[in-house]
């Protein structure tokens, strides 16, 4: 049985990078009808906070990644990790270090000045025949896990390929700091071991921690999961995703009308291929996303052809579910849905919207008082449009209010000034609309009702 899980630390938002892992982790765990655990990792208590662990579920709800097991957290788990680490001390799998800080520092700055690489010593790990220093009084010990001396750790990554580090390269890792808290290496490994995770799935800013943990893992006796780790994201000036690239939240993408569909959609692509199929459905994705063809290059993000997609996903929506959404955010900027029927605007209008706060602003012109740009109005509404206007608006007040009848009356009242098309739909437009550019006028007209339209246009005739 496939299992395995996502398991964030609440320091932040949901953002894009950890979401790209949640889906390939929750894609693959479907995909063989496995099961996806999330966890959170909660131990740093300075920085983890309760507003953070509600934005990742929130995030993952929105996206629709739902978890079998969990969420399980850290900071309730801490008897367990003392029990492990207890274990590991009656065992000699691991032992105290009564090292001062100014003793570490020491010992750093000599081999520094040796030239070597700064790391423990080894000078409290027992070995047959060896005495250890005597143990000082005032120092809180930590406890360290003994590892290997020497020989390789080697895994096969599914992202990376085989991946090798000499032991000699790990010194013994602090497994429980001075005051008994276990630290954040040990912590994921006790987890993974309990919560029988088969494929850690992750980013590749773990790559270094794996050798350890896989040494822990070892001393414990359990097996090896299988590990993917996925190359970081980077914005399209090649630097990592940050703040300064615009939205990285999930949240945030919500909040900026996103739909989840499409946004599931780019993060799969992002480090991942199926030939050049760039729009699928979540069940092709999980049907397809068996571990292969993972890219070890970092991916690039791309808020352009996130809003193509969106749009894909927008003009596919069924306009009841796009109505629900897009409702609130017009009510969001103090303007209330009344009169023009808010499914029929979104149908006119979903084609060229990227987003649905795009389609909030398209619809605002449907339900709140228009004011034509002075300047517009200057270069549109000229002297020789207004008979051909007035003479339209006239025939409105009697017409049957249907599109076709409309449109046939702007084509008549066209001939009968003989202007051409651009000519009169464009003041129209801007009179009826506030705007130049809007689907088909007559279209327009129709949804805005005959009362409004005479109301805008009577002002200025
Ligand atoms: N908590 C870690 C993070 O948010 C992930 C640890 C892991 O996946 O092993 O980066």
């Amino acid at each position: 049985m496939v299992r395995t899980r996502f398991a964030p630390s609440p320091t932040g938002f949901l953002h894009v990078g950890g979401a790209r892992t949640a889906l390939f982790s929750w894609a693959y765990a479907r995909h063989h009808q496995g099961e996806f655990i999330l966890r959170i990792e909660d131990t740093d208590v300075e920085r983890s906070t309760p507003e953070a662990v509600q934005a990742i579920l929130d995030g993952m709800r929105w996206l629709d990644l739902n978890w079998d097991e969990g969420p399980f957290y850290q900071m309730q788990r801490m008897e367990r990790y003392r029990a492990v680490i207890a274990q590991l001390l009656t065992e000699g799998k691991a032992y105290h270090c009564y090292c001062s800080p100014e003793e570490l520092e020491a010992m750093r700055e000599a081999q520094r000045a040796r030239g070597d690489k700064p790391r423990y010593d080894g000078r409290w790990r027992p070995a047959a025949g060896k005495t250890l220093p005597e143990i000082p009084a005032d120092i809180k010990p930590v406890v360290r896990f003994c590892n290997p001396p020497d020989g390789e750790v080697e895994w096969n990554d599914l992202v990376k390929g085989t991946i090798r580090i000499a032991n000699a390269e790990l010194d013994d890792l602090i497994i429980a700091r001075g005051d008994g808290t276990p630290t954040y290496n040990f912590c994921v490994v006790v987890d993974d071991l309990d919560m029988r995770i088969t494929h850690v799935i992750r980013g590749d800013d773990h790559v270094n921690n794996t050798p350890r943990q896989i040494n822990i893992l070892r001393a414990l006796g359990a097996e090896l999961p299988v590990y993917g780790h996925v190359p970081m994201i980077h914005g399209a000036d090649g630097q990592k995703l940050s703040k300064r690239h615009g939205a990285v939240s999930v949240t945030q993408y919500d909040d900026d009308g996103y739909l989840p569909e499409a946004l599931n959609n780019y993060l799969a692509r992002l480090g991942w291929g199926h030939g050049d199929d760039e729009v699928f459905s979540r069940e092709q994705f999980v049907q397809w996303f068996d571990g292969s063809n993972l890219s070890s290059a970092p991916a690039q993000f791309n808020p352009e052809k996130l809003a193509w997609l969106n749009n894909h996903y927008i003009k596919q929506a069924d306009n009841a579910r796009l109505a629900a959404l897009v409702q609130p955010r017009i009510e969001a900027l103090g303007v209330q849905v009344a009169g023009a029927d808010l499914q029929a605007v979104i149908a006119l209008f979903k084609d060229r919207a990227n987003t649905l706060n795009e389609l909030a602003q398209s619809a605002l012109l449907f339900y709140q008082w228009i004011e034509p740009d002075a300047g517009l109005l200057e270069q549109h509404f000229t002297a020789e449009i207004k008979p051909a206007l007035a003479e339209f608006a006239e025939a409105c007040a009697g017409i049957e209010w249907q599109r076709e009848t409309i449109g046939a009356q702007l084509k008549h009242s066209l001939t009968q000034h003989n202007l051409k098309m651009p000519k009169l739909a464009m003041p129209l437009r801007l009179l009826v609309t506030g705007r130049l550019q809007t689907p088909s006028v007559d279209a327009v007209l129709e949804l805005l009702g005959r009362d409004t339209v005479l109301t805008r246009l009577r002002r200025w005739l």
